[in-house]
């Protein structure tokens, strides 16, 4: 899920259709291709997205490949993640039943504490975010990570969250979303950052996934009281060895 809090205020391109081509073929129950931007170089695979802005922000997307830094050390790329949805053949289409409830989304399915998405579950686009190239190209980025299942088959969680929009900044920078000094590995700095990019719909969600826990920095509640922070020695506690 992917929540987006400012509407964009630029106006909806008129986009020329192929339709006369279309015609003139004989080929009418074939869609035509989506029209690129002349100049725009696109890989010679494409997924069959229909809808011509949303090709071009996948195209946009493929192109970056500038390392974005994971959790783990490792990282991702513009550039891995339209490759993941090509490679899994994942629709994309804009969200026009409203499906996500005003962002965007994949629906995704939980059995018996297994979730997953079903084969040729599209990606659904905020209608919202037209003709805002780098916003899509941020919210596809956001969404193909969720597809990833990053942290297995699990539900999603405050702590993907917060990943799926680091992902999302490392392609589009976007100024209302920040991540100051929090470190995502201690309950309460997450639970601040939802709070303060008012993500609190987010509070829904369980904070890690279970592959993250033994990562969590919770304080241990013995640590608590008057001596919290002294080192041992200086209270005379833990330290007669
Ligand atoms: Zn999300």
């Amino acid at each position: 899920m992917n929540k987006r809090l400012f509407a964009s205020l630029i106006a909806l391109p008129l986009i020329a259709t192929t339709w006369a081509s279309v015609f003139l073929s004989g080929a009418a129950t074939a869609p035509a291709a989506p029209q690129l931007p002349a100049g725009l170089a696109a890989p010679a695979k494409l997924p069959a997205i229909q809808d011509a802005s949303l090709l071009e922000a996948w195209v946009r997307l493929h192109d970056r490949q500038d390392a974005i830094r994971l959790w783990d050390g490792s990282s991702l790329t513009g550039r891995r993640l339209a490759d993941y949805l090509l490679d899994h053949g994942i629709p994309v289409a804009w969200d026009t039943g409203n499906v996500c409830g005003g962002g965007s989304c994949s629906i995704k399915h939980c059995n018996a504490g297994t979730c997953g998405y079903s084969a040729g579950q599209p990606i659904f686009v905020r209608i919202g975010e037209r003709g805002d190239m780098p916003a899509l190209m941020a919210t596809l980025a956001h969404e193909i990570f969720h597809r990833m299942q990053p942290f297995g088959p699990v539900l999603d969680t405050r702590f993907e969250e917060y990943w799926a929009f680091r992902v999302e900044y490392g392609i589009t920078p976007e100024r209302w979303l920040t991540f100051g000094a929090y470190d995502p590995l201690e309950p309460e700095h997450l639970n601040l950052w939802l709070r303060d990019n008012g993500f609190e719909p987010y509070f829904q969600l369980p904070e890690y996934p279970a592959s993250i826990e033994p990562l969590v920095n919770r304080v241990d509640a013995a640590h608590h009281g008057s001596f919290e922070g002294l080192p041992a020695a200086a209270t005379g506690q833990g330290a007669a060895e």
